[in-house]
């Protein structure tokens, strides 16, 4: 045994005791297996962070006020911990923590499991990528999912690992689509009826969107939910079902490369057992080669999470032509409205520009309003919940001299009035906090033929800045009117989730590198930390022996500086990075302190 392996030997040997001992002290179950209910309650459980958007319903709120308004100028690092190597690119991933572990992945397909106290790493996992994999807007991961004993996540070749939460030793894999086909994987697993659900990337590749289920503990297939009109999906027992009618929204075959990709993951209503996922862009984005709505591109799905039927649908973005991914989440909450009916809600604030607020038991329109300042394409949203477009649609290549049809500028930029970064919904404020961009697009068609693996677009496209000081928004937004109630801007795009506390905070990051602390009813910046590259993750809270935590991983990248455009030179300057960062109260922040 060389000394190196037999330090590691050691050190895995006393943190077993170490952990051990904790357990008993603290007479918890020693490597509690996750559950289905303890994911479906995870926003009620302080302790822990086990599910993506912390809870079910994606809120992202804590009900933890040990840091808050008057004590988060004491927010101090705890431990930090560099991801190495030479891989530094966009770090998009939400952490999950559970039995003293502290999960995080990272760009290029990795993994780490930490200790959550010292943040001394205990394993990691590094997936072996292939040549000619084809991740459309960088190399990230957004995070994993735990359920049972397992760690499982997705990596850019299309492939799922499931890795033992103790050892770090693979359990299973498989393979969600060919990455050879321009299929990638970017997103959060979500664990929701006990089963491991999927959706995939490759929308600008031609690939054509699916919504997967799993048994989490084999990988097995339970059902599939191709999310494109024509195309067949499995129902459980491995009996067959198209989705919707085939060439009904679609003319042709051009459904048959449709795209709609649910790059993103989605949030689950455990009573309503509804699964919620966004699908992306209609392929190619040239839309004068697919008339027709295109169901069900650029809309929001409910999807039964027994047999992944789809119970109801909205699409934010018929016939998109902009590349306006209607993947956003749609966040779930309670709406009491002034006469004391409270509507099972969910909102979503879509990359189109508008906030849409639907009955999420059946999808009925309730309200859809612009959240930011510049929309171009459509001048608002009709009683019946569909766009009244202003005819601002790139030109017909077939139309004109040459390969290129006429350009337009267009508002919001096909990066959207909000990417992917999550919003939060504050139960201490009933607003939702919303990581918003202002930018505009020239944008032109072209001719273009489906070839396997190849980009499939049929555009050409700039994004430029609308204003001289600010590109990034965030805004706090009342769901019941429609209103903006503060904003703060950002001299960058925003591409960091948000979360909101008790403790009346919004946390969120920037690409100049700052982790912020907002007021949550004025916007004003209450702390700061600079975390040595830009912010492009998600932030989680969690209380650990009296004191409440948060991380956040910083690594700037994602598809800003690589589709940025006039929007580049703002970013050139900042630096890469691949570093989870950990705080707390410096002086224990106990609740009698306050
Ligand atoms: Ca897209």
């Amino acid at each position: 045994m060389s000394l190196i392996s037999r330090s590691r030997y050691l050190a895995a040997g006393s943190l077993s005791a170490l952990t051990l001992a904790a357990a008993m002290a603290s007479g918890s179950v020693f490597a509690e297996s996750v559950t289905q209910e303890m994911i479906n309650n995870d926003h009620l459980h302080t302790d822990r962070v086990t599910s993506y958007g912390m809870g079910p319903h994606g809120q992202r709120y804590s009900t933890l006020d040990h840091i808050n308004r008057e004590t988060v100028s004491d927010l101090t690092p705890a431990w930090a911990f560099s991801f190495g190597g030479e891989l530094q690119r966009g770090q998009e991933s939400q952490t999950l923590v559970h039995n003293g572990k502290i999960f995080v992945t990272g760009s290029y397909s990795r993994l780490w499991a930490l200790d959550v106290q010292t943040g001394r790493l205990l394993w990691s996992y590094s997936h072996r990528l292939p040549d000619g994999i084809s991740p459309c807007c960088d190399v990230v991961n957004r995070g994993p999912a735990i359920y049972d004993d397992l760690v499982i996540f997705g990596t850019l070749d299309a492939q799922l690992v499931a890795l033992d939460m103790e050892t770090g030793r693979v359990r299973w894999r498989d393979t969600i689509a060919d990455y050879r086909a321009g299929y990638s994987y970017t997103a959060a697993p979500m664990i929701a009826n006990d089963l491991l659900i999927t959706g995939n990337s490759g929308g600008e590749f031609g690939a054509v969107g699916e919504v997967q289920a799993r048994n989490p503990r084999n990988g097995e297939i339970v059902w599939t939910r191709p999310v494109v009109e024509g195309h067949t999906g499995k129902l459980p027992g491995g009996e067959e079902s198209v989705t919707g009618t085939t060439n009904a929204s679609w003319e042709g075959s051009a459904w048959e490369q449709g795209g709609g990709a649910p790059w993103l993951g989605g949030t689950y209503d455990p009573e309503l057992n509804l699964i919620y996922i966004g699908t992306g862009n209609p392929a190619p984005w040239n839309a004068h080669s697919r008339p027709g709505d295109n169901l069900y591109t650029s809309t929001t799905l409910a999807l039964d999470a027994d047999t992944g039927e789809i119970k109801w649908h909205y699409q934010t973005t018929p016939n998109d032509h902009w590349d306006y991914d209607g993947v956003n989440e749609l966040v779930l909450f309670d709406m009491e409205l002034d006469n004391g009916t409270v509507i099972k809600a969910g909102a979503k604030a879509d990359r189109n520009g508008f906030f849409y607020v639907l009955d999420r038991t059946n999808g009925r329109f309730l309200s859809g309003d612009a959240f930011v300042d510049n929309i171009t394409w459509a001048e608002r949203i009709d009683s019946d919940g569909r766009p009244v477009e202003t005819g601002n649609r790139p030109g017909n290549p077939a139309e004109t001299e040459g390969d290129r049809g006429e350009s337009v500028t267009v508002a919001p930029a096909f990066l959207g009035g909000k990417n992917w970064n999550h919003m939060s919904y504050s139960q201490r404020t009933g607003l939702f906090y919303i990581p918003s961009n202002e930018w505009e697009m020239e944008i032109w068609n072209e001719p273009v033929t489906y070839r396997r693996g190849a980009a499939y677009l049929g555009a050409g496209f700039t994004i430029k800045p609308i204003y001289d000081d600010k590109v990034g928004v965030l805004r706090a937004f009342d769901p019941k009117t429609g209103q903006v109630k503060w904003e703060a801007p950002n001299p960058t795009p925003l591409w960091a989730s948000v979360m909101t506390t008790a403790g009346g905070l919004v946390f969120t990051g920037t690409p100049e590198g700052y982790l912020k602390a907002f007021d949550d009813e004025t916007g004003e910046v209450l702390w700061q930390f600079q975390t040595g590259s830009g912010v492009v993750g998600q932030p989680v809270t969690w209380e650990m022996d009296g004191e409440q935590y948060i991380s956040v991983v910083s690594g700037w990248g994602g598809a800003v500086p690589l589709w940025g455009g006039e929007i580049g030179p703002l970013v050139r300057h900042i630096s890469q990075g691949g570093m989870l960062w950990v705080f707390k109260l410096h002086n224990g922040g106990h609740v009698a302190s306050r």
